[in-house]
């Protein structure tokens, strides 16, 4: 089997996280693909994601967590625990110790030793070797797998170079799992296999409708861009959600749909992406992952419910009353969540399933379809019940008809509704954000129309009475087009007391000693985070602010989007910090937020 040195991906990795151009990064990667044989494009793919695996594939964590890790250090330079912790200490992070033992290591051998130095980088470590031994220590479970895992751990660093050390260790802890958007790598997977930026949005079209960045960029390195044209969804692997954009309006909302839709409820529960293959069902959440042993109720509802051989369907999950029927919110549903015997939590938190889409039946890519045709294949293969059918809708042309349905939606216990194209061309956008679907939810009562999700990126020490703990965090929206995540906001209240306490483990593994690269900051937090962790944010309204980076210079040439008086709502785990609201999404709002305090007056008799 072909195969590379592990020195040259470890190289890049180091390069890149010096440098926050995009473009930069982009050349760098492309130099490490062209590098790369395209039968292990998959594995370099996976390991510069910071994964050996996409997670959906719900495989095993690594397991090893930072105390084995330090211990593993320890045995394989041949120092103290102690040692490798203050050594860490130091230089702010288990990386950058590893790497600096192994220095000293190096530069320490004698005449001896530098021979069997120079002999081992005859043998130096490869890709394959390295990701199947990573594999291994991922998959070692059971009696004594604690003990194999270290000395796996400690085998692969006493193999390596200092720089290959430091790639390892930072793998093993999870740091590289945010260094490098996904965004950015599809940019060179077009320079390097796609004949060039032509080919980005057709890689990116194929990498939506299968969630696998890896075999992506297999199919494209060794069968070309043809047959990445060709791709079609695939039983058992993911596709991106089409999500919706957001207004407030009806006749606005009408007018952008092409002057008809279907209004549907927007239930306030999980999103799932069902797929079955005869009787194998996997359910995948919003962000992807392998949700399926949460809800053994649902599968067995789509095994009686569902008439069809291979099929994939989305819905959402909606927990209820089961005394009155009534619809609960999306917080009750985590709570199920939490519960080890899923069979117990079955019955307290029993469930229904709202069908709204069809994006692949039987050999046949739906996703292409407009939207009344999925809808009428889907009603055809299932037998409805009670708590397996599909979304309430009715189709309208007028603004009015939306408002009722609307407000009969809210009265009904949905968050509101979600208005859907269904022209021609109205097709399932996978992973796209587009003004096909439009969410209009129900006021928060509050001047900003509706609440956003913002990333966290930093952390600010409490006072008084939050004294000892986190007081305040700094939230950035997302910014697609660059990659990054620009910052909006600082919040500090709409924390329970609960929440606040929780803070200092929440942020914990993400702590780190400086900004991350793909954050963009002004305002300096006490500590920087990765990030990762994606919470609702509502606040008075949105204004330009001169410290904030959030799509700064577009509407005012020195000052970003920013929210007055910012309030934490809750967190959402179940989406991943690109999924949090965009910089542009975030100028749309303001946009129109302007739109109502100018406008509004004038038109007054
Ligand atoms: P939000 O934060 O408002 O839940 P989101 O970012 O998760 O939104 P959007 O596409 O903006 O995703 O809003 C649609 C979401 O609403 C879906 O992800 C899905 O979970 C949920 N939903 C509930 N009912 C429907 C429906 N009938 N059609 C589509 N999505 C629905």
């Amino acid at each position: 089997m072909v195969d590379m040195p592990l020195r040259l991906l470890a190289e890049t990795m180091d390069k890149l996280e010096l440098i926050t151009a995009r473009t930069q990064m982009v050349a760098l990667l492309v130099n490490l693909f062209k590098a790369t044989p395209p039968d292990i494009i998959d594995k370099v793919v996976y390991l510069v994601q910071g994964v050996l695996w996409p997670d959906w594939r719900g495989m095993p964590e690594l397991g090893v967590g930072e105390k084995l890790l330090v211990k593993a250090i320890s045995l394989a330079c041949n120092v103290s625990e102690r040692e490798v912790e203050q050594l860490a200490k130091q230089t702010g992070d288990l990386g950058k110790a590893v790497e600096k033992l192994k220095q000293q290591l190096q530069s320490k051998a004698t005449g001896a030793t530098l021979f069997a130095f120079t002999q081992k980088a005859s043998t130096e470590l490869t890709v394959l070797s390295a990701y199947n031994t990573l594999v291994k220590i991922a998959t070692t479970q059971g009696e004594g797998s604690k003990d194999l895992k270290i000395r796996l751990t400690a085998g692969l660093i006493r193999d390596s170079s200092p720089k290959e050390a430091k790639f390892i260790v930072r793998f093993i802890e999870g740091k590289l799992r945010v260094g490098i958007g996904d965004a950015t790598i599809m940019d060179a997977l077009a320079t390097t296999f796609g004949g060039g930026a032509f080919s980005r949005p057709i890689i990116e079209r194929a990498y939506n409708l299968r969630a696998d960045l890896g075999e992506v960029a297999k199919i494209l390195a060794t069968q070309g861009l043809e047959a990445i044209k060709t791709i079609k969804p695939e039983v058992g692997v993911p596709i991106r959600p089409m999500l919706a954009e957001r207004l407030s309006d009806p006749r606005e909302i009408l007018v952008k749909v092409g002057g008809e839709g279907f209004v549907e409820y927007k239930y306030d529960g999980e999103r799932a992406q069902i797929h079955k293959k005869n009787n194998n069902i996997w359910i995948y959440s919003r962000r992807l992952e392998n949700i399926t042993h949460q809800y053994p109720d649902v599968v067995q509802k789509v095994i009686d419910h569902v008439k069809a051989d291979e099929v994939i369907i989305e819905g959402e999950i909606v927990t209820y009353d089961p005394e009155t029927g009534e619809l609960k919110p999306f917080q009750e549903l985590m709570h199920r969540k939490r519960k080890h015997d899923i069979h117990l939590a079955i019955k307290e938190y029993p469930v229904k399933v709202f069908l709204f889409d069809l994006l692949y039946l039987n050999g046949k890519d739906y996703t292409v379809e407009p939207l009344p045709e999925r809808r009428a294949t889907l009603e055809k293969i299932i037998e409805k019940s009670d708590d397996f059918t599909i979304a309430e809708y009715v189709k309208t042309n007028t603004p009015e008809e939306l408002e009722k349905f609307f407000l009969k939606a809210i009265s009904e216990g949905a968050e509101g509704v979600m208005i859907k194209a269904i022209h021609k061309d109205a097709v399932y956008q996978a992973g796209t954000r587009g003004w096909l679907w439009i969410k209009y939810k129900r006021d928060y009562k509050s001047e900003m129309a509706d609440t956003v999700d913002l990333v966290v990126v930093g952390a600010f020490h409490g006072k008084g009475r939050r004294g000892g703990k986190y007081g305040a965090l700094l939230m950035a929206a997302y910014n697609e087009e660059k990659d990054v995540f620009e910052t909006v906001c600082k919040v500090g209240s709409g924390f329970k007391d609960e929440d606040l306490d929780r803070l200092p483990e929440l942020l914990k593994p993400y702590i780190r000693d400086r900004k991350h690269p793909r954050v963009v900051a002004e305002m300096e937090p006490d500590v920087w985070t990765d990030p990762v962790l994606v919470a609702e944010v509502i606040g008075a309204e949105l204004t330009l602010s001169p410290i904030h980076t959030c799509a700064r210079g577009v509407i005012k040439s020195d000052a970003g989007i920013s929210i007055r008086f910012p309030r934490f709502i809750r967190w959402r785990p179940d989406k991943r910090p690109e999924d949090a609201t965009t910089s542009r999404e975030l100028v749309e709002m303001y946009s129109r937020q302007l739109k109502k305090i100018t406008i509004e007056p004038t038109t007054e008799p």
